[in-house]
């Protein structure tokens, strides 16, 4: 490794599928110990960026470190420090947990204590239980627990809450939180913005295959340069006005035909859009106000939303 603290080292690497680039010559670094996120609507091409880095795609062009090894030319080496989870982890539904998790130590020169592993994933009651019979989240739980049987430095992790109910979601955080503690250094994918917000201490967003923003969530949410959104529709269709003219607004955003205006003064903002509504006799639909997230980060920069809906 570096002397510096940087345990990824990502230099411009891109990624083809024909003629497509998924992946258009990102750069990043991860530092030691933190939680990295990489936060994207689907397709910005944040799987395909994990399987270059855990040795699963070449890339077209660039280069990659981990842990001070080459992607390319010291994958074996990369392969002992990393642990992976990918999206599509398919399990010997037979086997036990404990079986399972036996089998993979296996396939180490060393490994950590099984009974330990399989209670920091919170499955101890369930060490001889089929998988078969796990739900969601204990099989996500499993997942990570076979990452780590080889005691790596960095875990990977790909949208591991995509599909869990609220509760389980919430354990896994805590998990993951628990990891960190213990100083692995994880990158996790998630297009859920609370998410990254909650567990990552930098986030890079992002888009079409780039890098749009690299930062802390409260970093991010700063560069808005104010703290409330305000959204809404109106009711007649096409109507075509002048919303800089509103009091208070520091930036707008607008999708089809909802709009969001930024500002740090709520009253101030609201009461001069309702007055203009009614001046110009147009109906307000589905208005809302809230503290500015990560998604209006990510609104603002690209003009559309994380996620439909
Ligand atoms: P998701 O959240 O849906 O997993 P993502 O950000 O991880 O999205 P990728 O899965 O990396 O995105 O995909 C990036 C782009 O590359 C998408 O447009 C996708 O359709 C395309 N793509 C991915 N894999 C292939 C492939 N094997 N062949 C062709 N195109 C692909």
């Amino acid at each position: 490794m570096s002397s510096h603290d940087e345990i990824i080292q990502v230099k411009n690497l891109v990624k083809k599928y024909g003629d497509f680039t998924a992946v258009k010559g990102i750069e990043f670094e991860v530092h030691k110990g933190e939680v990295f996120g990489l936060l994207g609507p689907n397709g910005a091409g944040k799987t395909t960026t994990l399987e270059m880095l855990v040795g699963l795609r070449k890339p077209d062009q660039g280069t990659a470190r981990i842990g001070g090894f080459d992607i390319k030319s010291q994958l074996n080496k990369v392969k002992e420090v990393i642990g992976v989870q990918l999206q599509s982890t398919t399990l010997f539904e037979l086997l036990t947990v404990e079986e399972i998790l036996h089998l993979y130590a296996s396939f180490y020169p060393k490994h950590v204590s099984i009974p330990d592993i399989i209670e920091d994933m919170l499955l101890t009651d369930k060490t001889k239980s089929r998988i078969k019979g796990l739900s969601g989240g204990q099989k996500q739980r499993l997942a990570i627990a076979l990452a780590l049987v080889h005691d790596p430095w960095v875990i990977f992790l790909d949208e591991p809450t995509t599909g869990l109910d609220p509760q389980a979601r919430r354990t896994l955080w805590d998990i993951i939180l628990l990891l960190k503690e213990k100083g692995k250094t994880i990158v996790l994918t998630t297009h859920y913005m609370d998410e990254a917000h909650v567990l990552c201490d930098r986030i890079a967003i992002m888009d079409q295959g780039q890098l749009i923003a690299l930062d802390t969530p409260s970093q991010l949410v700063k560069t808005l340069q104010s703290n409330s959104a305000v959204e809404f529709r109106f009711e007649n269709d096409s109507v075509d006005v002048d919303l800089t003219s509103i009091e208070g607004v520091k930036q707008i955003g607008n999708q089809n035909d909802v709009y969001v205006l930024y500002t740090d003064d709520l009253q101030i903002t609201l009461t001069s859009l309702i007055e203009m509504a009614s001046e110009r006799q147009l109906k307000l639909k589905d208005l809302q106000t809230r503290t500015a997230t990560l998604e209006d980060v990510f609104i603002h920069m690209t003009g559309r939303r994380l996620r439909e809906g």
